[in-house]
């Protein structure tokens, strides 16, 4: 069998923006009668092991994905396969697929089985996608680097001393390694975008309420929503258009069409009017980064686009509101890991309170519980007005600076990350330093509109840098089309 050299994760290593195999190439190969499914998800199950010291996998579905991989070939004979037959994808280990455990990177749940599918994941399968296994992530999707695991850290596939970013890190390593061809992650305050730029991959976060979050493990309701990462833009477009759209078991996903996406990959730019936040551009941007985004400045006006400075001026308020509205969320969606209905409870407990005490102590990392105490606190009677209720309110002003950018322009483009990826162990201790590196994705999420993290370069150690297009709400079209035309130039 010839081996395709995309399968090799050793080579994100020597060239981190040389990207792996995406769909549209193994569809191709497919159709041409050069490879199967079966063949694709062996290689792919091959990248798996060889590549384990990175600790993506949580779980990986060896005797199943091959199944169905075989199944999905008789398909494709038959002339009834679906549109993502052959597509390799691994799924964030905080996402639901029947029978299979569901960690959310906690020993809190590390023993407990889903019941059913995501909505994502259901969708996925029905147009023939492969589900290779469940990757590794910060607990509760609590974290930048995917250090918060239970089990074990992460590493960047570009240079093992340093993070993949998170909390869907696992998930990024998967396409970024060449393991699966795209992968579901969760965005709550980044956790797509900032991955995808420490890794060299594309990462996208759609509108809050465009894809449905049944079966997604809760973390903060109002700002959670699932996407994919891939090796091109094309493939997330493609990911995109089956899990979006209404879903009657989610009452926030919405009913509004959901278009053609790969039809906005047009290339075309010329005429579209692109934001550029003056806010985002300040102190605490690495120069590197900095110098590679204005070359995609560049890029877009050289193809005709016209660049327009604009203001987010309620920006310097995003992580302070982000980290009291989601950590408040946070620690009512964690209640209900009491040690009486869901997953660990400690052994010989002396009495009702002694079990929740003990069960959550036990079970819930360092991060976890920083941050359910966080949460209680500005939720607790007396703070709630003066933390809760005005982050509230602020939340509504960077919606609004959101809404005022767009009635001047298209899209906007900024920084995924102040920096390119930072060593392993560094932030640690840091939750402070830890919580900045998400100070250009966490707006996205507060105003709840749509952005995708693309690669655009390298820094002088040969570590990725990502761009980030922002759009207006349920308009992943127009991120797309920009993000393309960037990936091509
Ligand atoms: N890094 C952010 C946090 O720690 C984002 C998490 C996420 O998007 N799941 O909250």
């Amino acid at each position: 069998m010839k081996r395709s050299p995309h399968h090799d994760y050793t080579s994100a290593a020597s060239n981190p923006l040389k990207r792996h195999a995406t769909f549209d190439a193994t569809r191709k190969a497919i159709e041409a009668g050069t490879t199967t499914c079966e063949r694709v998800t062996t290689e792919y199950l091959e990248a798996i092991e060889k590549g384990k010291r990175l600790n993506a996998f949580l779980s990986v579905f060896l005797q199943k994905s091959l199944e169905r991989a075989r199944a999905i070939d008789r398909k494709i004979a038959e002339g009834t396969a679906g549109k993502l037959a052959g597509m390799v994808v691994a799924i964030k280990d905080v996402l639901c697929v029947k029978d299979e455990l569901v960690t959310c990177g906690s020993k809190i749940l590390e023993d407990f089985v889903s019941l059913y599918d995501a909505t994502t994941v259901a969708r996925l399968q029905q147009e023939d996608a492969i589900v290779i296994g469940k990757t590794n992530l910060d607990e509760f999707a609590m974290g930048s680097s995917t250090e918060n695991s239970a089990f074990g850290p992460v590493l960047n596939p570009v240079d093992e001393t340093r993070v993949p970013g998170g909390s869907s890190g696992g998930s990024c390593v998967a396409v970024s390694a060449g393991m699966s061809h795209t992968a579901l992650g969760t965005d709550t305050g980044g956790s797509i975008r900032q991955p995808a730029a420490f890794c060299g991959a594309v990462g996208l976060k759609p509108t809050y309420g465009r894809v449905s979050r049944y079966g997604l493990v809760a973390l903060s309701s109002s700002f959670d929503q699932i996407g994919p990462f891939a090796n091109s833009v094309a493939d997330a477009a493609r990911v995109l258009q089956v899990i979006a759209g209404r879903d009657e078991c989610d009452s926030t996903s919405v009913d509004v069409p959901v278009p053609d996406y790969l039809s906005a990959l047009t290339k075309n730019v010329k005429g579209m009017k692109i934001g550029i936040p003056k806010e985002a551009f300040g102190e605490g941007l690495n120069d590197e980064v900095r110098a590679a985004i204005e070359e995609s400045i560049d890029s877009l006006r050289e193809a005709g686009a016209t660049i327009h400075e604009v203001e987010l001026p309620h920006s310097e308020y995003n992580i302070s509101t982000y980290y009291i509205l989601m950590t408040a969320e946070a620690s009512s969606n964690l209640a209900r890991y009491d040690g009486a209905r869901y997953g660990y409870r400690a052994a010989s407990v002396k009495n009702l309170t002694d079990m929740y005490v003990r069960s959550r102590s036990e079970g819930f990392g360092p991060e976890t519980k920083r941050r359910i105490m966080l949460g209680t606190y500005v939720l607790s009677s007396g703070y709630y007005e003066a933390y809760y209720r005005k982050a509230q309110k602020v939340r509504r002003l960077i919606q609004n600076d959101f809404f005022n950018a767009f009635k001047k322009v298209d899209c906007l483009l900024m920084p995924t990350a102040p920096t390119t990826a930072f060593g392993v162990g560094e932030k640690i201790d840091n939750p402070l330093q830890m919580y900045l590196s998400d100070i250009y994705t966490v707006s996205a999420n507060l105003a709840g509109v749509p952005a995708i993290s693309i690669p655009c370069g390298t820094d002088s150690k040969r570590l990725p840098i990502g761009v980030q297009v922002v759009g207006r709400h349920f308009d992943e079209e127009t991120i797309l089309k920009v993000a393309d035309f960037l990936e091509k130039n």
